[in-house]
């Protein structure tokens, strides 16, 4: 796949440099952008451009006269691939969800649209609540480096595999930013949501 094709396909209409201006670009143009201290960077960035429709999927890309083989998602092939589909409703990413909801033993996820489940939970400051945006936000960002895995033929991975990749790297990014929360890894897998004793 030719080199400019590769960068409309992870970065639509942005011609910028992937980490440094786009950050320029966040800080000058809107201050809805907030952080999660306990994961990279680059997540918050990309969190921020999926609640700001701008994502790079094929409905996107066809609306601004793109020539695309197909507006259907690439990962399911069934449905138009815009960012709500791919994040929440796919069925790839339901099965994702689940796995996690569960996981975190979190039975009140009833979000309208993907914004309101992005913008999710930080009600308050709690652990818990920083934490569980955390989750969400990996979630999303892993379900989208595994979507471009697929178009450029990468290491593309199945439910399972992504659902354990999501629960290895969450770990790594928030133990290597929080030392303070102490996470154990038996106990990451069977009962993240910390108890009070930890917050
Ligand atoms: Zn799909």
């Amino acid at each position: 796949m030719a080199a400019s094709r590769q960068w409309l396909l992870l970065y639509g209409h942005f011609k910028l440099h992937p980490k440094r201006k786009i950050d320029k670009y966040c800080s000058t143009t809107t201050r809805s952008y907030k952080r999660n201290k306990l994961l990279p960077h680059k997540i918050g960035i990309f969190i921020w451009r999926a609640k700001m429709g701008r994502l790079p999927v094929q409905l996107e890309l066809d609306k601004r006269g793109i020539d695309m083989d197909t507006v259907l998602c690439l990962v399911c092939n069934t449905e138009p691939e815009s960012v709500d589909h791919l994040m929440r409703s796919c069925t790839f990413a339901g099965d994702i969800w689940s796995r996690t909801f569960s996981w975190w033993k979190n039975d009140s996820h009833h979000y309208s649209d993907c914004t309101d489940m992005l913008n999710c939970i930080r009600s308050n400051s709690s652990v818990t609540s920083n934490l569980w945006q955390a989750i969400e936000w990996v979630v999303g960002y892993l379900l989208w480096e595994n979507r471009n895995s697929k178009i450029f033929g990468k290491n593309y991975m199945s439910v399972p595999v992504l659902f354990n990749d999501i629960q290895v790297k969450s770990f790594q990014w928030i133990s290597n930013r929080s030392k303070k929360l102490s996470l154990d890894w038996n106990h990451w897998l069977l009962n993240p949501g910390l108890d009070d004793d930890h917050g």
